[in-house]
């Protein structure tokens, strides 16, 4: 059962509610929410709930239909994000596992833990106990095999996972995994997933060959019953009728699971297709349709791999996958977790472009629920706290004054062009330099007040910026309102709820609507449903660092004025060309005090040192001014 407590529930309400229920063998679980705190409570004894919410502090008892209690999203309505290593896995990121089928030799998976940490894996996979259907087949290295698995994972910072087969192995494989996982074979082997369980180590779930929905999460009930929340499904093909592939990639199961549970999902499109070119299109099929990440075999020589070769990616059909996952991802609302290249490893125990920020601030410009808030999100953990500015140039300045460490501005959106206002700031603030990169695709809602109605509108706020990327809508579909600019898109929506009128709207993110208990007129409303956002990360140029090394660069920005004659423009240009430095952006930009002389903004690739800095040199020569704005990591699809 669910117990809703009472928002100003003392210590002792709250003890006692707890110990009426240890008393009668239930165990509890208690989940501090953002509007309510609840206690999930969940035992073999019937208790007839009216007792329970008769207690003093309890606001409501609800009882949790489904039979698997711990897991279900009645019970906790946030996703799971499960740590392993120092690797979240859940919610809007997707994290990719990746490795051999079994490990073979120390050479094997050390070769195949380098390449797929390079193309950008997270998590390394190897099986050293491999459940075979023919005795006679490969079993698998066994405790060997661990310490080789062990080894490449610390040698190329990625923690590991392996299957585990026996009840008797939990202490042995304790010190060598940092995550068990459990086989399709075994899904329902229970007295395995209670030992296990009882570890409190992160456990990959796979779906048994012919397990229901309900069945496998039962499973992950039978884990977390005995001890460990840390839980990811993962949805490998199951039995059908079908023989054109090993086994049918169940996809729905991916949102269908989303609904029913807070635990993360990924697939396996490898076990799930048995075949090498297959495994490709069903990877990004698994990311479309929502999932929190994939397992994928990889093979330095899938012909002579041991077990399961003809389903093992070569290592650069792994690369194109993943390259084909980063473009992908933010149209699905996603983002990708990766990791630097290894020879940038040498000096930081950094590893995804999450950076593990404690307590360090980020600036923004806008409000809680703002578009720049969640990209924050997207490139900083969810422990960062954030600093909302009101003016582009106050986020500037906080990180100029070290009020906060970085600043996350946007530069430019698909539909809308350039932000200009930010160009001139990064002009004129020769201390803050550019340290990375992030897109996110913008997806703008009309939201009103809970009970107001789409007919009625009249009056229309949002960003500038939000107007005209929804300007379509608002001519066809509202043209008997007015839109009237705010300075941003989720203060919009704090001022539509201080207005408190019906004919008023606001048009903002999904995000700002649920912040304010407002209701969504109309969803995605935008003209060009391929509108994303580029969001600068800014640093003082002391700190730059500190984010730089988690990442290898491969995007300069810089800005530059040219001498004041014929072709100079065209030699700086010329001059990117000759050092294959490929230009992604040209803007100019009129100099303030200076009429009509300009600016320029280029970005362009990175090349490497020394013939970088020799490039630059040679430019230098044909400007009046000339700065790096700085160098990072490109995140454009
Ligand atoms: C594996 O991951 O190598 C494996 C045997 O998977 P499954 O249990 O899904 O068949
Ligand atoms: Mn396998």
């Amino acid at each position: 059962m669910i117990i809703i407590l009472n928002k100003h529930i003392s210590d002792t309400q709250k003890h006692a509610i707890k110990e009426f229920l240890k008393e009668r063998k239930f165990k509890v679980r208690e989940i501090v929410g953002q509007e309510e705190t609840i206690l999930g409570a969940v035992g073999a004894m019937r208790i007839d709930i009216r007792e329970v919410s008769l207690l003093d502090g309890v606001a409501d008892v609800i009882p949790i239909s489904k039979p698997y209690k711990l897991a279900s999203r009645e019970l906790k309505k946030s996703d799971t994000i499960v740590q392993v290593g120092n690797v979240k896995v859940g919610g809007n990121r997707i994290a990719v596992i990746a490795g051999p089928c079994a490990v073979e030799s120390r050479e094997q998976i050390m070769s195949i833990a380098k390449s797929v940490r390079n193309s950008g894996a997270v998590i390394l996979r190897g099986g050293a106990f491999k459940p075979r259907t023919s005795p006679y087949a490969f079993q698998g290295l066994g405790e060997q095999g661990l310490i080789y698995l062990k080894e490449a994972g610390e040698a190329f910072d990625m923690p590991v996972t392996t299957e585990i087969v026996s009840p008797k192995d939990v202490d042995m494989m304790l010190d060598y995994v940092d995550m068990f996982q459990i086989g399709a074979r075994n899904m329902q082997n229970f007295e395995l997933l209670k030992e296990v369980g009882k570890t409190g180590k992160p456990v990959l779930l796979k779906r048994g060959l012919a397990a229901t929905i309900e069945e496998w999460l039962m499973a992950s009930e039978y884990l977390m019953a005995s001890g460990t929340d840390q839980i990811i499904l993962c949805e490998r093909g199951i039995r059908t009728y079908e023989k054109a592939t090993r086994n049918t990639l169940d996809i729905s199961a991916v949102p269908v699971v989303q609904k029913l549970t807070h635990l993360p999902v990924i697939a396996d499109p490898s076990h799930a297709t048995g075949l090498r070119d297959m495994v490709i299109p069903m990877s990004l099929s698994i990311v479309a349709a929502g999932a929190s990440g994939l397992v994928v075999e990889v093979h330095n020589e899938p012909e002579k791999a041991l077990s399961d070769g003809p389903q093992s990616l070569y290592p650069a059909q792994f690369e194109k996958l993943m390259k084909d996952i980063q473009a992908l991802a933010p149209v699905v609302g996603k983002s990708l977790v990766r990791t630097p290249r290894i020879h940038m490893l040498e000096n930081t125990e950094k590893s995804a472009d999450t950076v593990q920020s404690g307590e360090m601030t980020v600036a923004f410009q806008g409000e809680e629920g703002a578009f720049s808030e969640r990209a924050v999100y997207q490139i900083f953990d969810q422990e960062t706290k954030v600093l909302p500015c009101r003016s582009f140039a106050a986020a500037f300045e906080a990180v100029h004054s070290k009020q906060a460490r970085y600043g996350v501005l946007p530069v430019e959106n698909t539909l809308g062009g350039t932000i200009n206002e930010v160009l001139d700031l990064l002009n004129s603030y020769p201390d803050l330099t550019v340290v990375g990169e992030k897109q996110i695709r913008i997806k703008h809602n009309l939201i009103g007040l809970p009970d107001s109605k789409i007919e009625d509108i009249r009056k229309v706020y949002s960003h500038p910026q939000g107007i005209a990327q929804c300007a379509d809508f608002l001519t066809n579909e509202l043209s008997h309102a007015e839109a009237v600019p705010f300075f941003d898109t989720a203060g919009a929506v704090t001022h539509l709820a201080s207005l408190a009128d019906l004919s008023c709207a606001a048009i903002a993110s999904i995000d700002a609507a649920k912040r304010h208990h407002m209701k969504v007129l109309k969803e995605e409303i935008e003209t060009n449903s391929r509108n994303y956002t580029r969001f600068y990360v800014l640093s003082r140029e002391e700190d730059a660092q500190e984010f730089r090394s988690a990442i290898e660069s491969d995007r300069v920005a810089m800005v530059f004025s040219v001498h004041d004659r014929p072709g100079s423009l065209f030699e700086v240009l010329k001059t990117l060309s000759d050092y294959g430095m490929n230009m992604k952006k040209l803007e100019s930009r009129p100099i303030p005090g200076k009429p009509w002389e300009y600016s320029f903004f280029v970005e362009a690739e990175l090349i490497k040192s020394p013939t970088f800095e020799k490039a630059i040199g040679e430019i230098e020569e044909h400007c009046d001014s000339f700065r790096v704005l700085g160098t990072f990591k490109g995140d454009r699809a």
